[in-house]
């Protein structure tokens, strides 16, 4: 399922309320740093010569739309960075980010701002201080273990390592909320399950590594690129959430 437009929505998300997406990525094709299996816009494609949004259309797109549910009576609760790829990736992700918060700030001030991201991109200062300009930075992190994460995720770099992705997420000083997809399944002949005792292991003491303000669990949802992929239970979910809970941290689950 790809965005075709840039702004899109509302749409009633079950991590987030009434939101109003953003998309910074083209609307034909997805461009991300990952390709994941569970990817709701599918495989990545070859995308030689992008065409991304500029800066002002996303401003005169986001300004029009805000406008025009102001005219409805209808007011985001949040305004949400995602869409087809990794959003941090447009070349003017912090002046877009600037831009949305001003708008925010003239139509809809009680409306969140926040970005999905994949995390590849932390290790750039401008994209963590746009991060920081926004209410919520949604990063991802769905394994512990280098291998589990290579393979649910299929990082475009190869070296991508869990230690360098903890290094820039321990940048935010706990100021982000953490999201995780469990799931279990098979990729090109290989078992990928990051629920086990190990994988559990290890992901609960990143968790307690980086101490997130929040915590984001969820589960696939809609068709993904790997077919041989399981759902996991609320029920399991939730036995997965307990022992972070019991240690007060805000958990949300999307099951
Ligand atoms: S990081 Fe997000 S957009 Fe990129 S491949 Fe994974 S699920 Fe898709």
């Amino acid at each position: 399922m790809l965005f075709t437009s840039i702004i899109y929505g509302p749409i009633h998300s079950r991590r987030l309320g009434v939101s109003l997406g953003v998309n910074l990525m083209p609307t034909d094709k997805k461009l991300c740093t990952f390709n994941c299996v569970y990817c709701e816009c599918g495989w990545n494609t070859q995308a030689l010569y992008p065409l991304l949004p500029s800066r002002r259309a996303v401003y005169e797109e986001m300004e029009a739309k805000l406008i025009a549910m102001e005219a409805e009576g209808v007011r985001p609760d949040v305004i949400t960075f995602s869409g087809n790829g990794e959003p941090t990736l447009h070349p003017d992700f912090l002046g877009i980010i600037q831009d949305t918060c001003a708008l925010r700030d003239r139509y809809c001030p009680a409306a969140k701002v926040s970005v999905l991201s994949n995390s590849t991109q932390l290790g750039r200062k401008e994209i963590r201080e746009a991060l920081m300009r926004c209410d919520n930075r949604i990063l991802k992190l769905d394994s512990a273990i280098d291998e589990t994460m290579r393979l649910i995720d299929q990082p475009l770099n190869p070296q991508l390592t869990v230690r360098q992705i903890k290094e820039w997420l321990r940048l935010f000083d706990g100021d982000f909320t953490l999201q995780t997809c469990f799931l279990r399944g098979e990729h090109n002949g290989r078992r990928i399950d990051n629920t086990t005792p190990a994988e559990l292991e290890a992901w609960y003491q990143a968790v307690e590594e980086l101490h997130p303000r929040q915590v984001m669990i969820y589960v696939i949802d809609r068709a993904t690129p790997e077919q041989q992929l399981e759902k996991i239970s609320r029920d399991e979910m939730e036995r997965i959430a307990a022992p972070l809970l019991e240690k007060g941290y805000p958990i949300s689950i999307s099951a």
